[in-house]
């Protein structure tokens, strides 16, 4: 096995052992880049100096038994979220040049456990997509067939786990964007719950859903993860207080008689594929061996969650996009005035689709219509909670497919815009109601995609999704 395939478990171990260097795995992860990079386009920013020299500091520190979590651990960060000094572009030409004086505090928290940044990632422009094909770097391709997407928003960062070219990487979820893409390329990701992590230092998209949340190899790795990202921050008023579980030790429980939801609801969406439905649907039958209680469950207002979602995140997203207007950051277009000014880096700087969510959001929140859209679906979204509340009183999980279908062609949906959007149609129910989502890879397509599976729990309640997880992981 090269070193790049370890898991963050594996390279910990072997790190400590001294059977390789930090130097070793970063090499191999930056080889694996340079080898794979140029056809998949998972990173815009390959920081490989800065990596190497992380890297000689860490093995210093691993010598002197100065070991924190993930001394020596390459991974790589999506470009919509910040680290010092390095180029973020956010996946839009508008900020092509931007270097950010600061950092995430995810971010910092993870560098501060020693994990060594290989790069920033790929991603549809500042998180808007579902195929990173409105990345104005270009497409990400899926490394289990280049002809297909990757899936989005964070496709770059999912991408770059599934090939090994690092050993876990950080993405942001609004509406789907870790879990998607995480199914389409075959590797385990999970969208927080709503305040569990900070957002400071990633760039908003919608602001009350917007969350950061890890990529990895294994649940087991994952858990890691979260103990080090989680975690009040002064500098999000969102972030919550609640300790943080320590999550590797909560997924090492025996899920015996744990009850799981099965809510009909999910199967029957539109675009749903019988091969991704019996994929599912075979794991979850298997649960019953674990010792599980399957429990068939309706949540009623599932249909809803497109039309609210899009209506509540242009909104947000108009206001939160209003930020890049060629002046306060980023590229700014020559205009004969200020009007023109804006106009053209704004034409320029943006893709396709975040100009026309700006536009929706611009209407569904004037004067006029504010009643009749954005206050109609905020009404409806409460709706959608008390949906998840009811049934978790009787339930203590629920299991869906992640994506109605496996990885699509390149070009596919890309100019059916209704299309795209229902290819979150299973993920953007948990981000309405700010609850937590894992998916874990559960099997392939005759063809060799890699199917997921999704894990939803109550608010703050990853512990038990990791451990479902992990056991279903671990069994499997
Ligand atoms: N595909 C969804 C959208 O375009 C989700 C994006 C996200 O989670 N950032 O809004």
């Amino acid at each position: 096995m090269n070193l790049n395939e370890l898991t963050i478990k594996q390279a910990r171990e072997g790190l400590d052992n001294g059977d390789f260097s930090s130097v070793d795995l970063t090499k191999a992860c930056l080889k694996r880049i340079t080898e794979r990079n140029k056809d998949i386009n998972a990173f815009i920013t390959v920081t490989d100096k800065l990596a190497l020299a992380e890297a000689k500091e860490a093995d210093k520190k691993i010598k002197k038994g100065e070991i924190s979590p993930l001394t020596g651990i390459p991974f790589s960060v999506k470009d919509a979220i910040n680290a010092e000094d390095i180029r973020a572009t956010g996946g839009g030409k508008i900020l092509d040049n931007y270097i950010p004086s600061f950092e995430s505090t995810v971010i910092s928290n993870l560098r501060d456990a020693g994990a060594v940044l290989l790069g920033k990632t790929n991603c549809d422009a500042f998180g808007h997509g579902a195929s990173n094909e409105n990345s104005m770097y270009g497409p990400v391709k899926n490394p289990h067939d280049l002809e297909r997407v990757a899936g989005g928003s964070s496709g770059g960062s999912a991408a770059s786990v599934a090939d090994h070219m690092c050993l876990f990487s950080i993405g942001e979820d609004t509406g789907g964007s870790v879990r998607q893409p995480a199914s389409l390329c075959g590797v385990t990701g999970l969208r927080p719950s709503y305040g569990r992590n900070s957002r400071y230092g990633s760039m908003p998209m919608a602001s009350s859903l917007d969350t950061v949340g890890p990529f990895a190899k294994t649940v087991e790795d994952v858990a890691l993860l979260m103990e080090i990202m989680a975690g009040q921050d002064d500098r999000d008023a969102t972030t919550v207080s609640d300790e943080v579980p320590i999550y590797s030790e909560e997924i090492k429980k025996s899920v015996k008689g744990m009850k799981v939801g099965v809510p009909k609801e999910y199967f029957e969406l539109e675009g749903m594929e019988d091969e991704t439905k019996e994929i599912v649907m075979k794991q979850i039958e298997n649960l019953k061996s674990l010792g599980i209680e399957l429990v068939d469950v309706s949540l009623p207002y599932t249909k809803y969650a497109i039309p609210v979602y899009y209506v509540v995140v242009p909104s947000e997203d108009s206001s939160n996009m209003g930020r890049l207007d060629g002046i306060r950051y980023g590229v700014q277009a020559e205009g004969k005035d200020l009007y023109d000014l804006y106009a053209k880096s704004r034409a320029q700087g943006f893709p396709e689709e975040v100009k026309r969510r700006i536009m929706i959001g611009t209407y569904a929140l004037s004067a006029g219509y504010y009643d009749a859209y954005y206050k109609k679906a905020q009404r409806v979204r409460t709706l959608i909670i008390q949906d998840f509340e009811k049934v978790f009183e009787s339930v203590d999980l629920l299991v869906t497919p992640t994506s109605p279908y496996p990885a699509f062609k390149i070009g596919e949906k890309k100019d059916d815009v209704l299309a795209m959007y229902l290819a979150d149609v299973c993920t953007t129910p948990a981000s309405i109601a700010g609850i937590p989502g894992l998916s874990i890879p559960v099997g392939n397509t005759k063809s060799g995609l890699p199917v997921g599976m999704q894990i939803m729990g109550p608010r703050l309640g990853e512990s038990k999704v990791l451990q479902l997880g992990h056991n279903i992981l671990i069994s499997r």
